[in-house]
């Protein structure tokens, strides 16, 4: 199925937010026949545009003071990784806090800030990756656009290019680069 505009370019994305009908016709094209004809749609109760950004900010300790979650990094959220990435440094720092308050040992708290930083960056790495294929930016036009057509073309008709893609979609493993 071809990408709906919406998905594509940010402008039509916004228009679409604001045109509530517009918005369920969009919604409707993506599900099967049955889902289609049981949707029952409804007045939003929130619009808002999300703004497409990556930060990291590294180390993510400074002193007694420790960073978690979107307090340390930012990623776009095509590729759904924000909340991923909470979750797993606060598993992270909880363990380590853990170790030191139980074990007396700080090995888990100087091992903190790096052990985040490695998923983190692969996170950061594919998200704007995937925003940058996914939405039209204003000053990609022309060879910009063509390269961003090759390559979404490319992803769609490689198992290789689909595998890479899915390998980083689905995330990473709790012991990832231990
Ligand atoms: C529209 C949208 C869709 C998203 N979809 C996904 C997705 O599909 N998958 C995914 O993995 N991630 C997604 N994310 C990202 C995800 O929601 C965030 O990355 C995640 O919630 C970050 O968790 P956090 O605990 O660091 O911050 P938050 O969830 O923002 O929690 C911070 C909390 O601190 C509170 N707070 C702020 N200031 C103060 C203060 N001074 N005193 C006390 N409390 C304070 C806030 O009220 C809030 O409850 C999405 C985000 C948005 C906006």
């Amino acid at each position: 199925m071809p990408l709906p505009l919406s998905y594509i370019n940010p402008d039509a994305h916004l228009l679409n937010l604001l045109l509530q009908d517009t918005f369920d016709l969009d919604l409707k094209d993506h599900l099967d026949p049955e889902a289609r004809e049981s949707l029952v749609t409804g007045p939003s109760i929130e619009k808002s545009i999300a703004p497409l950004r990556s930060f990291v900010a590294e180390p993510m300790r400074f002193g007694r003071l420790f960073l978690a979650g979107d307090a340390a990094h930012i990623v776009p959220p095509t590729g759904a990784k924000g909340l991923n990435l909470a979750a797993t440094d606060v598993k992270y720092l909880s363990d380590a806090i853990t170790e030191y308050y139980a074990e007396k040992s700080p090995a888990g708290i100087d091992h903190y800030s790096q052990r985040c930083l490695r998923r983190i960056w692969r996170a950061e790495r594919f998200s704007w990756w995937f925003t940058s294929l996914m939405h039209q930016f204003p000053e990609t036009a022309g060879f910009g656009q063509k390269i961003q057509e090759a390559e979404l073309d490319y992803l769609i008709h490689s198992e290789s290019a689909s595998r890479a893609l899915a390998e980083n979609y689905v995330g990473l493993p709790l012991n990832f680069g231990e």
